[in-house]
């Protein structure tokens, strides 16, 4: 019996081999919950969560690199966050595009009269001074009828044009 023939049948390669297979199943399922935990993060769908998980199954310790090759560039709260943004934007654009017909200066949507030329820009409701819009036949916060007399002569407020991109 040589000594190494002697090794293999001992007690102590035994032993390693079976902590050598202890750790690289630890490893794989490690892989597999940072697969699933990352994918949570990236991917809304269930389904494709469970999808990069299984590459993790069926190709042990390379399905996480194949995972990353395929895995979507962003976080889902970056991506949200970003949406947020762009909205909290325009809506900042939104009002900032209207204006008082005579200066130019901007003005906000609830203003009876422009504060810089002191132009009456609209009209308040008679029962519960709400800035009415000059199309409003009838205040929508107190359903008090706005008399049409008094709208006629005002300046309209026209949010002003965007140009277009050429
Ligand atoms: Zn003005
Ligand atoms: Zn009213």
């Amino acid at each position: 019996m040589s000594l190494a023939t002697a090794f293999f049948n001992s007690g102590t390669w035994l032993v390693i081999r079976n902590l050598l297979f202890f750790f690289a199943a630890v490893i794989w399922v490690a892989s597999l919950y940072w697969i699933y935990k990352d994918a949570r993060r990236r991917i809304e769908d269930p389904w494709l969560v469970g999808m990069a998980v299984l590459v993790g199954v069926v190709v042990p310790y390379f399905g996480p690199f194949i995972y990353m090759l395929f895995r979507p560039p962003e976080y889902l709260d970056d991506v949200r966050e970003r949406e947020l943004e762009i909205k909290a934007m325009e809506d900042r654009l939104a009002k900032r595009d209207l204006h008082c017909p005579v200066c130019r200066s901007e003005v906000d949507a609830s203003y009876l009269v422009c504060p810089i030329c002191t132009t009456k820009l609209r009209q308040a409701c008679t029962n519960c001074k709400a800035p009415l819009e000059a199309l409003w036949q009838v205040c929508p916060f107190c359903e008090t009828p706005v008399e049409p007399t008094a709208v006629s002569g005002l300046p309209t407020l026209e949010p002003r044009r965007r140009r277009r991109a050429e």
